[in-house]
């Protein structure tokens, strides 16, 4: 393994993200288990579950009557996500103190690039432990962080440190590290790739290096070339290099799985609308419109349809959004005769927002207000009269907007 990189990529992650708020909002939850996505008895999925829920198996991505099974004692929350987002923006501005080499992982996840830095602070690591702490401290929530030469070693650095820890990955320390990672620590092993791998005899990153690039890309194609580089350390998506310009957002977008399956044509055009403006809401936020709108539905038997459309000139624009939507939707549920379990809207080919054109100008006028008041009073303050419908389904909180089940910002 090269190590003509210098350390000089720092990973940070929230611990257990969600829950960590809750517990920030209302301290008697401090100590118990806590369980974020929604009511053990409910659908969906954990979205984060705290430590100490951890200790009973519970995790996120596991069905929610599973969790309650597992942790009849846990405290299970809907959660807030416009809090979550508010932290998330508040932890990207603390690091912005730092550096502008920052690429965004996740809402609560960032590599930062610090090899500008090294000449100022020959002491990288206890410089990158000293960003740690002080966003830490800043931020009121608790942060691992991993110090190594490229992404990949310094996510697992950070995997290493889980919770509240911080740990350094020297060069030379890279092979036998990496070597006795059970597979899956690998980030993107999925169950199918682990299961082939098992049953070669593969267990430890170690074993992987015996397999040749072209077994691995027989294998698997392209992911078997990752993996063969994954399992040296090398990070194919470069190093520090990438860190010139932030890359922006590929897509963003917004699901949710309903209560229960539904068929009434006017609640699920209620959902599409009501995704649609949450979805364009947050790409105003992000300064950011979409040239591709997307639509995924789910039936209740499982199938999962996705269709998307490109348009002529990029959008952040409610109304537009929907109505794309809108017409992508009316085909799949003209022909199917089941219900639907998950709608979802994405908006990808993101670019920067550009300067208002004139024509529009009046719109984005009442764009603007709409995003200030419900900055100032919460989402729910304005709704349309098609989202409204959504009450009888939901309660409706003042400052979050419905209650969904899940909500998903996919980077
Ligand atoms: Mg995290």
């Amino acid at each position: 393994m090269g190590s003509r990189q210098e350390l000089s990529v720092l990973h940070l992650d929230i611990d257990a993200f969600f829950a960590a708020v809750e517990v920030l909002m209302d301290p008697s939850l401090r100590g118990k288990p806590v369980v974020v996505g929604g009511l053990p008895w409910e659908r969906g999925v954990v979205s984060t579950a705290s430590y100490e829920a951890r200790k009973y198996g519970v995790h996120s991505g596991m069905p929610l009557r599973r969790a309650g099974e597992l942790c009849p004692n846990c405290v299970f929350l809907r959660g807030h996500f416009q809090v979550y987002r508010e932290f998330s923006e508040k932890f990207f501005r603390l690091l912005y103190r730092y550096t502008p080499h920052i690429l965004p992982a996740s809402l609560d996840e960032a590599y930062l690039g610090l090899s500008s830095l090294t000449l100022l602070y020959p002491d990288l690591p206890s410089y990158a432990r000293r960003i740690k702490e002080e966003v830490e401290r800043d931020l009121g929530l608790s942060i691992s962080g991993g110090l190594a030469r490229n992404r990949l070693l310094a996510k697992l650095a950070t995997e290493r440190a889980k919770p509240g820890e911080f740990f350094v990955l020297r060069p030379e320390d890279e092979e036998n590290f990496l070597g006795e990672l059970p597979i899956e620590a690998l980030p993107g092993i999925g169950h199918k790739t682990r299961e082939v791998l098992l049953r070669l005899g593969i267990k430890k990153v170690r074993d992987l290096r015996g397999l040749s690039l072209k077994a691995l890309r027989s294998l698997f194609g392209l992911h078997g070339e990752y993996l063969y580089y994954a399992s040296r350390g090398k990070d194919v998506r470069g190093g520090a290099c990438d860190f010139q310009s932030q890359a922006p957002p590929r897509s963003l977008s917004r699901e949710t799985t309903f209560l229960e399956d539904l068929w009434d044509l006017d609640l699920l055009l209620a959902h599409l609308s009501y995704l649609s403006d949450r979805l364009a809401s947050g790409l105003r936020e992000e300064g950011l419109k979409a040239g591709r709108i997307g639509l995924k539905v789910r039936f209740s038997d499982f199938t999962t349809i996705t269709r998307s459309r490109s348009l002529s000139r990029p959008t952040d624009e409610h109304s537009l959004i929907y109505e794309i939507a809108r017409e992508l939707f009316m085909p799949i549920y003209g022909k199917a005769d089941l219900s639907i379990r998950l709608l979802g809207v994405t908006g990808s080919d993101l670019r920067q927002g550009y300067e208002p054109e004139l024509f529009e100008g009046r719109k984005r006028g009442i764009q603007a207000s709409v995003d200030l008041i419900r900055r100032k009073f919460g989402f729910g303050a304005i709704l349309t009269a098609r989202e409204l419908k959504l009450s009888s389904l939901y309660s409706l909180d003042k400052a979050h907007g419905y209650v969904l089940k899940t909500a998903s910002l996919t980077r």
